[in-house]
């Protein structure tokens, strides 16, 4: 196994036997500049404030207030700015209320909650399968780990279900597209390869 001077590791052989060789292939002759340094996250958190009955008029909350992502996704920002807009929309439509801010809260909220749907699954799963994760595992965990590990595999097969799960990565759609039959067909058939 190559070595830097430092004696450090440089490249796990293993890449070799990854199911596509892109990465191997990119980095195999790298050299290491330095060591490796941890940034610990201790955890992500969404808090549901759609599910309050009341809420203080004139007061909101976005970004990392309500979810915060593991930043190794690279989500929080993204979905900060779309809330940004979500309530940059809301607050136009209500601008001729007597009233604008009544509900705001529970309008916005709302909307919100169902946009972090999208990154939150994308950030949770894949986190959860550490087996040292803690905390509630979803009821279907198992099953979403199998599916989006048959949609990787026929990502790196097909370029339009690869730009697809680039595109939902992104959040520049969300992953309702994912439920697309012929898709499903697709999927269920490389699960079925074993
Ligand atoms: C290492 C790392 C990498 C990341 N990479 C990405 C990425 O690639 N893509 C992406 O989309 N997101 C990424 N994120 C996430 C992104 O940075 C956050 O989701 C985003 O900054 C959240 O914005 P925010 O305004 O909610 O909070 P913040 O950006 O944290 O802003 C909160 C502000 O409030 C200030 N503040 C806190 N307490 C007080 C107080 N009591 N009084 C006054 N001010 C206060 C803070 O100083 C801060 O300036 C990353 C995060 C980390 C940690």
């Amino acid at each position: 196994m190559p070595r830097s001077s430092r004696g450090a590791l440089l490249l796990p052989l293993e890449g070799r036997r990854f199911r596509t060789s892109t990465v191997y292939d990119a980095i195999r002759a790298a050299k290491r500049l330095g060591d490796i340094v941890r940034y610990r996250f201790p955890e992500s958190i969404h808090r549901h404030y759609e599910r309050l009955e009341t809420f203080p008029s004139g007061l909101l909350l976005l970004g990392d207030a309500v979810c915060r992502f593991n930043p190794v996704w690279g989500q929080g920002m993204s979905v900060a700015a779309q809330e940004a807009c979500v309530l940059s929309r809301l607050l136009a439509e209500r601008a001729s209320e007597r009233d604008p801010l009544d509900g705001l809260a529970r309008a916005f909220f709302a909307e919100t909650a169902a946009l972090i749907v999208t990154p939150w699954a994308q950030a949770v799963i894949p986190d959860f399968i550490h087996p040292k994760t803690r905390g509630e595992r979803p009821a279907d965990f198992e099953q979403s780990v199998k599916l989006a590990m048959a949609m990787t595999k026929l990502a790196a097969r097909d370029p339009a279900v690869h730009k697809l799960t680039a595109e939902v990565g992104s959040l520049l759609k969300p992953r309702s597209v994912y439920l697309d039959p012929e898709l499903g067909r697709r999927v269920l058939a490389v699960m079925s390869e074993g």
